[in-house]
């Protein structure tokens, strides 16, 4: 019975989370938001905060800085959906 409700993650999340370095699952609600937050303010702006700490895409390993503004909001939003999948699947 209990297992129909356990979902395998199947996502695209690649690496620890880039804000804090944890693992994804790692994270609680209240760390999540934030982290996602953060992501968002960065990954749309990364020359702004690419000179004070560089982040990694978590969705293709590349450097945000490296993204175009399309693929940029593409890992965004991929990113999101699925640290929200992961979050909502435990
Ligand atoms: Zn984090
Ligand atoms: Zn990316």
């Amino acid at each position: 019975m209990l297992k129909h409700w356990i979902v395998i993650y199947n996502g695209m999340i690649k690496t620890p989370c880039p804000l804090c370095n944890k693992e994804m699952n790692e994270h609680n609600k209240s760390q999540i938001e934030k982290c996602l937050w953060k992501f968002v303010r960065e990954a749309k702006n990364p020359v702004a905060y690419a000179s004070i700490n560089p982040i990694k895409c978590p969705e293709c390993e590349k450097q945000m800085l490296d993204h175009t503004v399309s693929e940029a909001n593409e890992c965004v939003n991929q990113f999101i959906a699925d640290a929200y999948f992961l979050f909502n699947s435990k």
